[in-house]
Protein backbone atom coordinates (compact mmCIF):
# COMPACT_ATOMS: atom_id res chain seq x y z
CA UNK A 1 0.00 0.00 0.00
CA UNK A 2 1.17 3.57 -0.79
CA UNK A 3 0.02 6.38 0.57
CA UNK A 4 -2.60 6.80 3.51
CA UNK A 5 -4.43 3.35 4.18
CA UNK A 6 -8.20 4.39 4.33
CA UNK A 7 -7.78 5.19 0.39
CA UNK A 8 -8.46 3.48 -2.52
CA UNK A 9 -5.27 1.62 -3.68
CA UNK A 10 -4.96 0.77 -7.55
CA UNK A 11 -1.81 -1.35 -7.17
CA UNK A 12 -4.25 -3.17 -4.51
CA UNK A 13 -6.60 -3.12 -7.45
CA UNK A 14 -4.46 -4.59 -10.46
CA UNK A 15 -3.23 -7.71 -8.33
CA UNK A 16 -6.53 -8.44 -7.58
CA UNK A 17 -8.34 -7.86 -10.62
CA UNK A 18 -5.45 -7.62 -13.31
CA UNK A 19 -2.78 -10.10 -11.63
CA UNK A 20 -1.16 -10.92 -14.95
CA UNK A 21 -0.68 -7.44 -16.05
CA UNK A 22 2.84 -6.26 -16.83
CA UNK A 23 3.76 -2.49 -15.00
CA UNK A 24 6.65 -1.34 -16.39
CA UNK A 25 8.17 1.92 -15.14
CA UNK A 26 9.89 3.42 -17.58
CA UNK A 27 11.63 6.73 -18.90
CA UNK A 28 9.02 7.74 -21.44
CA UNK A 29 8.21 10.36 -23.61
CA UNK A 30 8.42 13.63 -20.91
CA UNK A 31 4.68 14.76 -22.39
CA UNK A 32 3.09 11.29 -21.07
CA UNK A 33 2.46 10.08 -17.63
CA UNK A 34 1.80 6.66 -18.41
CA UNK A 35 0.19 4.75 -21.19
CA UNK A 36 -1.80 1.50 -22.27
CA UNK A 37 0.15 -0.18 -24.71
CA UNK A 38 -1.87 -3.15 -26.68
CA UNK A 39 -0.65 -5.80 -28.30
CA UNK A 40 -1.70 -8.38 -31.60
CA UNK A 41 -0.88 -11.38 -29.81
CA UNK A 42 -0.09 -10.58 -26.04
CA UNK A 43 -1.89 -9.38 -23.56
CA UNK A 44 -1.28 -5.22 -23.06
CA UNK A 45 1.05 -3.76 -21.16
CA UNK A 46 0.84 -0.59 -18.54
CA UNK A 47 4.02 1.94 -18.72
CA UNK A 48 4.30 4.68 -16.11
CA UNK A 49 6.39 7.26 -15.96
CA UNK A 50 9.54 7.13 -13.72
CA UNK A 51 9.14 10.75 -13.09
CA UNK A 52 5.93 10.12 -11.23
CA UNK A 53 5.83 10.81 -7.60
CA UNK A 54 3.48 8.09 -5.28
CA UNK A 55 0.16 10.50 -5.88
CA UNK A 56 1.31 10.64 -9.87
CA UNK A 57 1.75 6.69 -9.84
CA UNK A 58 -1.41 6.19 -8.02
CA UNK A 59 -3.28 8.42 -10.47
CA UNK A 60 -2.12 7.31 -13.88
CA UNK A 61 -2.12 3.42 -12.84
CA UNK A 62 -5.89 4.43 -11.88
CA UNK A 63 -6.16 6.21 -15.69
CA UNK A 64 -4.70 3.19 -17.39
CA UNK A 65 -6.86 0.67 -15.40
CA UNK A 66 -10.06 2.07 -16.78
CA UNK A 67 -8.19 2.33 -20.17
CA UNK A 68 -7.70 -1.62 -19.71
CA UNK A 69 -11.66 -1.91 -18.40
CA UNK A 70 -13.42 -0.10 -20.65
CA UNK A 71 -11.37 -1.80 -24.21
CA UNK A 72 -9.62 -0.91 -26.84
CA UNK A 73 -10.94 1.87 -28.36
CA UNK A 74 -11.48 1.87 -31.78
CA UNK A 75 -10.09 5.42 -33.45
CA UNK A 76 -13.38 7.10 -34.12
CA UNK A 77 -14.32 6.52 -30.17
CA UNK A 78 -10.57 7.67 -28.70
CA UNK A 79 -11.88 11.27 -27.31
CA UNK A 80 -15.12 9.96 -26.07
CA UNK A 81 -13.18 7.13 -24.31
CA UNK A 82 -10.71 9.31 -22.65
CA UNK A 83 -13.48 11.48 -21.33
CA UNK A 84 -14.98 8.95 -19.66
CA UNK A 85 -11.75 7.22 -18.47
CA UNK A 86 -11.05 10.55 -16.92
CA UNK A 87 -14.49 10.46 -15.21
CA UNK A 88 -14.17 7.30 -13.86
CA UNK A 89 -11.15 7.78 -12.55
CA UNK A 90 -11.77 10.69 -10.67
CA UNK A 91 -15.10 9.26 -9.48
CA UNK A 92 -12.90 5.88 -8.00
CA UNK A 93 -10.07 8.47 -6.51
CA UNK A 94 -12.57 10.12 -4.59
CA UNK A 95 -15.80 8.42 -4.04
CA UNK A 96 -16.18 9.99 -0.53
CA UNK A 97 -17.25 13.49 -0.79
CA UNK A 98 -17.19 14.15 2.82
CA UNK A 99 -13.41 13.77 2.43
CA UNK A 100 -13.47 15.85 0.34
CA UNK A 101 -15.66 18.83 1.51
CA UNK A 102 -13.33 18.20 4.55
CA UNK A 103 -10.70 18.11 2.86
CA UNK A 104 -10.92 21.71 0.70
CA UNK A 105 -12.26 23.21 3.71
CA UNK A 106 -9.09 22.58 5.73
CA UNK A 107 -6.89 23.24 2.62
CA UNK A 108 -5.37 26.53 2.14
CA UNK A 109 -5.72 26.04 -1.93
CA UNK A 110 -7.17 23.56 -4.13
CA UNK A 111 -4.04 22.07 -4.78
CA UNK A 112 -3.25 21.85 -1.23
CA UNK A 113 -6.88 20.10 -1.20
CA UNK A 114 -5.75 17.64 -3.97
CA UNK A 115 -2.25 16.86 -2.22
CA UNK A 116 -4.38 15.73 1.15
CA UNK A 117 -6.69 13.97 -0.99
CA UNK A 118 -3.43 11.77 -2.18
CA UNK A 119 -4.89 12.63 -6.00
CA UNK A 120 -3.52 15.16 -8.72
CA UNK A 121 -5.34 18.60 -9.13
CA UNK A 122 -6.68 17.59 -12.36
CA UNK A 123 -8.66 14.63 -10.81
CA UNK A 124 -10.06 16.46 -7.90
CA UNK A 125 -11.35 19.40 -9.95
CA UNK A 126 -12.63 16.40 -12.76
CA UNK A 127 -14.50 14.86 -9.84
CA UNK A 128 -15.74 18.48 -8.95
CA UNK A 129 -17.02 19.38 -12.07
CA UNK A 130 -18.54 16.69 -12.31
CA UNK A 131 -20.86 16.53 -9.25
CA UNK A 132 -23.98 14.78 -9.62
CA UNK A 133 -27.01 17.53 -8.43
CA UNK A 134 -27.10 15.70 -5.40
CA UNK A 135 -23.78 15.41 -4.41
CA UNK A 136 -23.13 19.28 -5.43
CA UNK A 137 -25.34 19.65 -2.55
CA UNK A 138 -22.88 17.47 -0.45
CA UNK A 139 -19.94 19.74 -1.40
CA UNK A 140 -20.58 23.29 0.17
CA UNK A 141 -17.38 25.26 -0.55
CA UNK A 142 -16.14 27.91 -2.36
CA UNK A 143 -13.80 25.95 -4.24
CA UNK A 144 -16.04 23.33 -4.92
CA UNK A 145 -18.65 25.95 -6.22
CA UNK A 146 -15.98 27.68 -8.19
CA UNK A 147 -15.57 23.90 -10.47
CA UNK A 148 -18.80 22.65 -10.45
CA UNK A 149 -20.02 25.81 -12.50
CA UNK A 150 -17.36 25.52 -14.86
CA UNK A 151 -14.36 28.24 -13.84
CA UNK A 152 -11.83 25.01 -13.38
CA UNK A 153 -11.31 24.51 -17.29
CA UNK A 154 -7.98 25.76 -17.70
CA UNK A 155 -6.77 22.90 -15.48
CA UNK A 156 -9.28 20.45 -16.36
CA UNK A 157 -6.83 18.41 -19.38
CA UNK A 158 -3.90 18.88 -17.86
CA UNK A 159 -3.93 15.28 -16.89
CA UNK A 160 -1.14 14.05 -19.56
CA UNK A 161 -1.96 10.47 -19.86
CA UNK A 162 -2.87 9.18 -22.95
CA UNK A 163 -3.58 6.22 -25.19
CA UNK A 164 -0.17 4.34 -27.04
ZN1 LIG B 1 -6.08 8.03 -21.20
Amino acid sequence: MRGPASLRDPWKYQRDYWPTLPVDIADIDPDLNGYTQWRRDRPPRVVLSDSLDDIGQRVTLTHELFHLECGQPDRWHRDRGEKLVRLLTARWLLPDLDLVKRALAMSVSIEDAAERLWVTLDVLVERLRHLTPNEAHLVHSPQARAFSHGHGGVVLYGLKSHQA
